[in-house]
């Protein structure tokens, strides 16, 4: 008897086909070659061979590219608001470890700073089974930042490829309730589990960049006012926003009013620090320049969200890296910082 279960991977689609009884299911998902996480179309599990991470994070399921606060109409009496409400309960089937815990960070800054009421209905409306990740990218380095890319406590269940099945381990309440109604599982034998601690072990060793993390945040304060590093790392940085739509961590919003004649809605949309009007003001813009805005996003990450939460904000997905069109390198530039 041991502490886990195991599902064959033939009977995922049926595992699927009970929980979308319950939840909107969403898999990892290829549309036009990228993936991304949609929502399940009842039939194909072909992610399992194929998925590596996608490329749009987790995040969208929570805090969307583009939301709707509310609508408004103008009476004689005045405003008269009508709030959305977000009651579907969404189970994501495949999450990868580093953006399990890149959720949990998000829930540092939608919690403790404030009570955020579009992103923790969703939140706590979720279930995520984790999937151990076997196929790091040479752009991942999530172990720099004690993450395991085959093991997470940051979801409800964690599966494990063990061959022709999945060990799966039971993290949360919510996971083993889940599990527990399940009909395709089974107990785990220890030779399973045995086979699982092989398959973590070595997923960690496959990831070979790293960072020293080690008084990283001093570090940073020491070099904030050396102008010259920061122009010379910035320098190929084309402003272009993409590493932080798509870094799991950043969660910068914009918010704007659409109106017709009486009625209209507000929408809060992503934001990004690398562009030169986010920090417009009437009187000054404090970051004109763009080595200002790329050592913004550095210390936020590895200094100030540290100060604030007490981790650092980033989960060494590799995101930022392997999806610049310049190439800009996060590592690079925290490896090379003046002492
Ligand atoms: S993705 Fe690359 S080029 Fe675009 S803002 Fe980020 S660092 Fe600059
Ligand atoms: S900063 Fe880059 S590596 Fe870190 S979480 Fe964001 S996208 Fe991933």
């Amino acid at each position: 008897m041991t502490n886990s279960k195991k599902i064959n991977k033939k009977d995922i689609g049926g595992l699927l086909k009970e929980w979308s009884q319950e939840f909107t299911v969403f898999i990892p998902w290829r549309e036009s070659g990228v993936a991304m996480l949609d929502k399940w179309d009842g039939t194909d599990t072909g992610f399992i061979d194929w998925y590596r991470n996608t490329v749009k994070p987790a995040k969208a399921n929570f805090f969307p590219p583009m939301e709707e606060m509310f609508r408004f109409q103008k009476g004689r009496e005045g405003y008269h608001i009508e709030l959305p409400l977000d009651e579907h309960k969404q189970l994501i089937f495949g999450i990868r470890p580093c953006d399990a815990r890149s959720l949990a960070i998000l829930d540092m800054t939608f919690t403790e700073s404030y009570q955020d009421p579009y992103y923790l209905p969703k939140r706590n409306n979720a279930v995520l089974i984790g999937l151990g990740c076997l196929k790091p990218y040479d752009s991942c380095f999530c172990t720099s930042l004690g993450i395991s890319p085959a093991e997470s406590t940051d979801v409800d269940l964690m599966l494990t490829d063990i061959g022709d099945q999945f060990l799966v381990k039971e993290i949360t309440q919510k996971g083993k309730e889940l599990i527990a109604r399940a009909s395709q599982v089974e107990e785990a034998t220890e030779a399973d589990e045995a086979r699982a601690k092989e398959v973590r072990k070595a997923a960690y060793g496959k990831v070979t960049r790293r960072i020293d993390t080690k008084a990283i945040s001093e570090k940073l304060l020491s070099c904030f006012d050396n102008q010259d590093y920061w122009e010379k790392v910035a320098a190929k940085c084309i402003s272009c926003g993409i590493c932080t739509f798509l870094c799991p961590t950043c969660y910068c919003f914009d918010i704007n009013d659409e109106l017709v004649k009486r009625q209209g809605a507000r929408f809060r949309s992503w934001d990004s620090c690398a562009f030169p009007i986010y920090t417009k003001m009437p009187m000054e813009n404090p970051r004109v320049e763009k080595w200002r805005r790329v050592r913004q996003r550095v210390c936020h990450k590895f200094e100030f969200y540290p100060m604030n939460f007490g981790t650092i904000a980033c989960t060494g997905c590799g995101r930022c890296i392997r999806l610049c069109p310049v190439n800009w390198d996060i590592t690079q530039t925290l490896d090379k910082l003046p002492g």
